[in-house]
């Protein structure tokens, strides 16, 4: 494993979820080939060259002492912090990252402030020690191990993913899941309802199309299988009480 330095850690976002956020990595070994919107953008900037260099990742290891200084002075201003954006919080077989993912959100909660977590890992069980306020989620776009290897290549099988996850709703653990970037038939043949049923669980599902690109547009019904499918998820929703959000740009 290889380690950073950072001068800062917390930055607020802009995006449909999420308040402040940290990524305490540089990379992320699962490697997702959607692509990963991540990996993109620091290829972009130049702070990673290759996608080999991107599925090693490297560690902020000033981590938790940026924390101790920045929480204090800005915990009146944060309502969550979100992670991550741009790495894994819970990377499949990464411990070293896991545990400090664990860290930091022990600290955050010791301040008063919930975090909200998303993972393509398995999410640890001492995470339902923590406040009851967090927010655990994971990424489910399939049932299929095919697509995943094709598609997440390094990430955790999803029946250990939903394992984990139903675990922490067990023990009274809010949860989650972004079905995001959800795959088009002419990527895999698949049961939206599938999907949906192995979560049935979950206070909230985020639903979202498959990036722009150039797979999705080779199939010409892409607007009305997204429309059907962001209804199906919304009844789906409104049947079981579970709190429902399509993203933006989904429905056309
Ligand atoms: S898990 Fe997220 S950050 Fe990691 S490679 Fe996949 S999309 Fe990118």
């Amino acid at each position: 494993m290889e380690y950073i330095t950072r001068k800062s850690m917390l930055y607020k976002t802009g995006v449909e979820y999420g308040d402040y956020t940290m990524n305490h990595a540089l990379g992320c070994s699962h490697g997702c080939k959607y692509p990963c919107y991540a990996f993109l953008m620091k290829k972009r900037f130049g702070q990673v060259k290759t996608y080999d260099e991107w599925i090693e990742p490297k560690i902020v290891s000033n981590t938790l002492e940026l924390l101790d200084r920045e929480i204090p002075r800005l915990k009146d201003k944060i309502k969550s912090v979100h992670l991550c954006f741009s790495t894994d919080p819970f990377m499949y077989g990464v411990d070293e990252i896991c545990d400090l993912s664990l860290k930091a959100i022990r600290k955050f909660n010791d301040a008063g402030i919930k975090c909200t977590v998303l993972t393509k890992g398995v999410l640890p069980i001492e995470l339902a020690d923590l406040s009851k306020a967090n927010e655990y989620g994971i990424t489910l776009v399939s049932l299929s191990e095919d697509f995943r290897a094709r598609y997440e290549p390094h990430a955790a099988p999803y029946a250990d993913r939903i394992q984990a996850l139903k675990r922490l709703h067990e023990r009274g653990c809010k949860t989650w899941v972004s079905m995001e970037p959800y795959p088009t038939p002419n990527l895999i043949e698949q049961k939206l309802s599938d999907v949906l049923d192995a979560v049935s669980f979950v206070d909230k599902i985020i639903f979202g199309r498959f990036n722009y690109s150039k797979e999705v547009s080779a199939f010409t019904a892409h607007k009305a299988f997204y429309n059907a499918c962001a209804a199906e998820v919304v009844n789906f929703c409104k049947a079981r009480n579970i709190n429902c959000h399509i993203k933006a740009g989904t429905q056309t």
